[in-house]
């Protein structure tokens, strides 16, 4: 069905990856954008009636229509986690992985992943996210994980890149059930909406055996690592006091490192860390929700050199990575550099994005005709012209303020679907809740 999106503020992307916005109306069928018409004007036509078999319109009254968010870091595992009666100890980064997080991963079972993954999908499209990178840690659970979240995340239209956090802290039989879950779909190509990456914890909970094991799986294959790098100081002293050798090295040691590689969180990174992640293309995921929360520190933005990719995550936290980005905006400025830099800084990050999705979706949405019709439509309408020149000022201190009124993948609006989904039954909800549940009852004895 042929529908028509008027009066938006379109904010299509050129040849140089910069954001052109044209206010106008946006038409697209059969999932692909047919044509962007330039208005000088709001209109104030009446819309056409609708019908069922006839074109669909929607009057935008002047928001802003964005491509949809990427959450290059997320952790659909620890959805069930709040609330939870945590009794250990929680005064270090160390600590808050042994009284919750590895606690809460070996309590998991594949319904609650399920369970997990229903409910970050409905908080991902209500955040515009249509397209995630997932870090999964389910080890009493390994086989078949992935594809549960997979065939969640497809129900809900959320294309996605999985991987399976594989680690020894459980033992060398499942690390290697690991590393066989990572492989399913990072090497089958038949799926354009989910794709695979090789998950790898952190390098502290890895043996030079199993990095090894890994290495040899995956020769040749160009397939990009998904690891936890230098969170805490503690990953940088472990890797230093037992294998004589900084992260990077580490990682280049075992040729691990290539541009299809997310770095997440490298709070700790060293010069010359850098100095290898730059040669190798490998991008860095910064998520400052989740440093401030585990207090682990903050890079400092400023000593990251620029040819390093920089992309941005939630860590499970939560599902907002556009707050994640105005976290970032923020604490860059915090650290003293000037607007114009914090401005250019956005700017090199967003082209960083859009290059590196595209290596794993190559059709990911210029919002040019032909392309694919996925975008968001937000609840934001500038109060004052919106131009390339200033497009970053209502973005950040106006859009992501907001949330979506509407977001489509492929032309069909899903944020819409899945509320629809909630408002006939409570169905979905209840079986979350049952699920949730039941980990409680499992991590309290645990
Ligand atoms: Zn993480």
């Amino acid at each position: 069905m042929r529908q028509i999106i008027r009066n938006a503020y379109i904010c299509q992307i050129n040849e140089n990856d910069e954001v052109q916005p044209v206010f106008g109306d946006i038409e697209f069928d059969a999932g692909k954008i047919k044509a962007v018409l330039p208005r000088s004007s709001r209109s104030f036509a009446p819309l056409k009636p609708q019908s069922p078999d006839d074109s669909k319109e929607i009057d935008a009254q002047g928001r802003m229509l964005t491509l949809p968010q990427v959450n290059f870091h997320e952790h659909i595992y620890s959805r069930l986690a709040k609330g939870l009666p945590i009794i250990g100890p929680m005064n270090n980064f160390v600590e808050i992985l042994n009284s919750l997080w590895w606690k809460l991963d070996r309590c998991l079972d594949l319904p609650m992943v399920r369970a997990s993954a229903q409910m970050a999908a409905l908080e991902s499209l209500t955040h515009g996210v249509t397209y995630l990178f997932d870090h999964h840690a389910s080890p009493k659970s390994v086989t078949g994980s992935l594809q549960t979240i997979a065939d969640v995340l497809q129900d809900f239209k959320i294309r996605s890149v999985l991987a399976f956090e594989v680690s020894d802290r459980n033992g060398a039989q499942i690390a290697r059930q690991s590393v066989e879950e990572n492989l399913i779909f990072t090497t089958r190509d038949n799926n354009a909406d989910v794709k695979g990456m090789m998950g790898l914890h952190a390098l502290f909970t890895l043996s030079d055996e199993t990095l090894k094991y890994i290495a040899e799986k995956i020769e040749g294959l160009k397939i990009g690592i998904h690891i936890h790098v230098a969170e805490d100081a503690a990953d940088v002293r472990i890797n230093r006091q037992k294998y004589g050798k900084s992260i990077a090295d580490r990682l280049r040691q075992f040729g691990l490192l290539n541009e299809r590689s997310l770095l997440v969180h490298g709070v700790h990174l060293l010069p010359q860390d850098y100095r290898i992640i730059q040669e190798s293309g490998a991008a860095v995921v910064y998520n400052p929700d989740s440093n401030l929360n585990n207090a682990v520190g903050l890079p400092d933005f400023a000593a990251v050199p620029e040819t390093v990719p920089v992309l941005l995550g939630t860590d499970g936290m939560h599902a907002n990575v556009g707050k994640s980005l105005k976290q970032l905006f923020l604490l860059r400025r915090h650290q003293g550099a000037s607007f114009e830099e914090t401005f250019r800084w956005m700017q090199k990050i967003h082209k960083d994005q859009l290059r590196f999705v595209r290596q794993y979706f190559p059709d990911f949405t210029r919002l040019q005709p032909g392309d694919r019709a996925d975008f968001v439509l937000w609840d934001y309408v500038p109060p004052t012209p919106l131009t390339e020149e200033n497009f970053w000022g209502h973005y950040l201190y106006g859009l992501l303020e907001t949330t979506p009124t509407a977001v489509f993948q492929a032309g069909q609006d899903v944020l819409q679907e899945a509320r629809k989904r909630l408002q006939s039954n409570n169905e979905l909800l209840d079986k979350i809740r049952k699920q949730g549940h039941r980990l409680f009852e499992i991590f309290t004895q645990d």
